[in-house]
């Protein structure tokens, strides 16, 4: 059960000794898209050295367009591996289909399950069949209830190693991809153990308000953050405009790093 009335203690998942949850803070960064070798091998490095915990890059990409670039696939997922090698980082990567996991599930250290497959139910119950993590991120235009409902789904299959992830809801405010819903963070903590992360780059899509909105999440109590991070953000396959160099994730560490010290 995701509801806090069943289990007092915070949900605390780990990965090969690095954890996110229950007074563990956890830093999620890598690029949108695993785009090659030297990109993803470089970002690893680079975000290791400020002090990331977890390395995320997206092999199977759900794009709004079908003619833009839909990731390297299973190639996506072997990239990924051997950042993996030479970082030590544990790998966070999207799953789109049942299929996907069946056949690559043993590759990824951390399922990410996305914003449009937040009610795939097929897609939750086969996460929950699992006995890995599974970072579960809100749907677009779903409430709180109903992102507890999807988590609940995982559970329900007898996987309790869910990280729940706010990356910004559809409203009339253009200024920004979404509008990052902060007050998900102290209400998800009053009805439910499971950590909850938050996602300021898909959040703003904007990389000039990354830095703002994950001080503000610090600040606000969530239990990690996930920032997306491009060796050329100018060159990017995807999510160019809100990804930081990896310069600016370094800054953005140091003040996240002192903020959590102090909370
Ligand atoms: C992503 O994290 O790469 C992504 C596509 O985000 P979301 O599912 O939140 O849109
Ligand atoms: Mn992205």
């Amino acid at each position: 059960m995701t509801n806090r009335a069943f289990k007092a203690e915070d949900t605390c998942v780990t990965v090969d000794g690095r954890s996110i949850g229950n007074g563990h803070f956890g830093i999620i960064a890598g690029p949108c898209s695993v785009e090659s070798r030297s990109q993803i091998v470089d970002v690893a490095k680079a975000i290791e050295l400020s002090g990331a915990n977890f390395l995320r890059g997206g092999a199977f990409k759900p794009r709004t367009s079908p003619y833009d670039f839909q990731g390297l696939r299973s190639e996506g997922l072997a990239l990924l591996r051997a950042a993996k090698k030479a970082t030590g980082l544990p790998i966070v990567t999207e799953v789109m289909a049942v299929k996907t996991l069946e056949d690559h599930a043993d590759d990824i250290d951390i399922i990410q399950i996305g914003a449009r497959n937040m009610q795939n139910f097929d897609l939750l119950k086969a996460a929950g069949q699992l006995r890995k993590p599974v970072l579960l991120k809100r749907g677009m235009s779903a409430t709180i209830e109903e992102f507890l409902m999807a988590a609940e789904y995982i559970l329900s299959e007898g996987n309790d190693q869910v990280i729940l992830c706010e990356r910004g809801i559809r409203t009339f405010e253009k200024y920004t991809r979404n509008t990052l819903d902060l007050s998900a963070i102290p209400v998800i903590k009053r009805y439910s153990h499971l950590p909850i992360i938050i996602d300021p780059s898909h959040a703003t899509g904007d990389s000039r308000y990354v830095e703002s909105m994950a001080l503000a999440a610090v600040a606000a109590g969530a239990d990690g953050l996930m920032i997306e991070v491009h060796n050329n953000p100018e060159t990017a396959l995807s999510d160019g405009k809100q990804s930081l160099t990896p310069v600016q994730f370094n800054a953005v560490m140091e003040k996240v790093t002192q903020l959590a010290k102090i909370m």
